[in-house]
Parts: C-alpha cells; structure tokens; sequence
C-alpha cells in the first residue's frame, strides 16, 4: 500500500511536505488479463496543504510485466508517469456514507491521518498503458505458418513454398501426360 502519514500536513493550511513511498503491489487485472509488477512501485510526491485539501503531485516509476502483442513473450515494462490528485479531508469520517472515494470529478476524499493513495496511483498506471505491447518497437512477431518466433531466426515456411519435392511432383505428372 501506498500510504503517508498526513497528521501535520492536513492541519497546516500553506504548508508543504515531500514524500518518498515504495510498495510491492498486488497484480492489476486489466482487459481480462493479469498484470503483475516486477519489483516495487516507487512515488515521489511534493504534497501542499492549499486549504481546500491536499494537492499531491509527482512522479510514478516502477516497471510491470506484459506480454508481447505480437510474439507473445513477456517483457518487462517501464513507467515513469506524473501524478496528480487532490484529496478532501472528511471530518470524522463516519459521516460520508463510504470512507473514502470520489465525490466530485476533483478530489477525493479521506478521512484520518494516513492518506492511501494506492488506487489512484494504480488507476495512473492502467490510463497509461500501451493499446499494443510490443517487447521492441520492430518485434517481429511469430510467423503465422509454423508459430515460431522469429526474434530467433528466421523460420524454413519462406523455402518450403517452393518445396523441391513439389516441383518434382509437378514434372512428374507432366511427364506422365506425355
Ligand atoms: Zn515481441
Ligand atoms: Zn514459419
């Protein structure tokens, strides 16, 4: 999870505190697929009190792995996003019918001392993912004749179109006509 401890900060109207957070996170479902994470997501956030809520802005890096569109190989995926997100202390808390979420397209809100950003630095994450994962921008993707991966080499399906043994097939029937 990706928590900080905001006693201070949401008491102090002008002030500004920086922020260093690192977690392992869960695997994200996306589309139907598991995305999983190599290693922990890192966030570096500059968080101002503006009086309204808390303005948190910063950096997302972490990398996750995909699968290659085109040759189905997982590769590992590199991140590094600028974030964003204005949250709205809750007095008490137990008033708002649920704890924390979005109550207004601006902010989000939260009750306590221990903001959790974790959903919406996750929801950064899965805005900005690649339509198409590619392992490498020219991946040559598997051929569709005998499904090897042709990153390894080119496969023999180019030669077998002119397969030697069909050609002689062919003469043989011509000269059978004959
Ligand atoms: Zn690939
Ligand atoms: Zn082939």
């Amino acid at each position: 999870m990706l928590q900080m401890d905001v006693a201070g900060l949401k008491r102090a109207v002008g002030e500004t505190s920086c922020y260093e957070l690192q977690a392992a996170l869960t695997p994200l479902e996306v589309r139907g697929a598991t995305v999983s994470f190599c290693g922990p997501v890192k966030v570096s956030l500059v968080v101002s009190n503006t009086g309204e809520g808390l303005l948190a802005r910063g950096q997302v890096a972490g990398n996750l792995k995909l699968t290659c569109d085109r040759c189905l190989e997982l590769f590992q995926y590199a991140f590094n996003l600028p974030f964003e997100e204005t949250y709205r202390p809750v007095p008490g808390g137990e008033a708002a019918s649920s704890g924390s979420g979005k109550n207004d397209a601006e902010s989000v809100t939260f009750s306590g001392d221990i903001l959790d950003i974790t959903p919406e630095v996750l929801n950064n994450i899965i805005l900005a993912l690649p339509m198409k994962a590619l392992c490498r921008e020219d991946c040559p993707g598997l051929c569709p004749h005998c499904g090897r991966n042709l990153k390894a080499g080119q496969c023999d399906c180019e030669s077998e179109k002119i397969d030697p043994r069909l050609s002689v097939l062919k003469d043989f029937f011509s000269r059978e006509k004959k």
